[in-house]
């Protein structure tokens, strides 16, 4: 399949990783907005929270679970966003489930 993460899960295309399961993968962004800003993606591809079923929850609680343990890793004590985009108007350009953690900055809202 020609998706950018599921190339970033198989090493093809290199990334600054900050944390790696079986499940899960975690890495910086490549245009970061904030001075903190990573993704987590799981590494099986799904193409969006469009399409997340009840079955996934436990692999959501682990995302979360990871979200909390590297945020207090690099001192976001302060507070952190976490936004996932959908579709076009969510504006989403990778199409492979990612959360985005943004930190280490005040952040407005609501979002443009
Ligand atoms: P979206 O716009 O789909 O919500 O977010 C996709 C994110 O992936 C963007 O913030 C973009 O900067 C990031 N991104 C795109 N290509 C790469 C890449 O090759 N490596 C990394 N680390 N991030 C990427
Ligand atoms: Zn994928």
């Amino acid at each position: 399949m020609d998706c950018l993460f599921c190339k970033i899960v198989a090493g093809e295309i290199p990334s600054k990783k900050l944390f790696e399961d079986e499940q899960i993968l975690a890495f910086y962004d490549i245009q970061p907005q904030a001075p903190v800003h990573f993704l987590v993606i799981p590494k099986e591809h799904i193409a969006s929270a469009q399409d997340l079923k009840a079955e996934h929850g436990a692999l959501l609680g682990h995302i979360f679970e990871t979200i909390s343990h590297l945020c207090d890793q690099l001192g976001c004590e302060n507070g952190y966003r976490v936004v996932t985009n959908v579709g076009e108007d969510g504006g989403q350009s990778v199409h492979h489930l990612h959360f985005h953690v943004l930190a280490q900055r005040s952040l407005a809202w609501p979002p443009g």
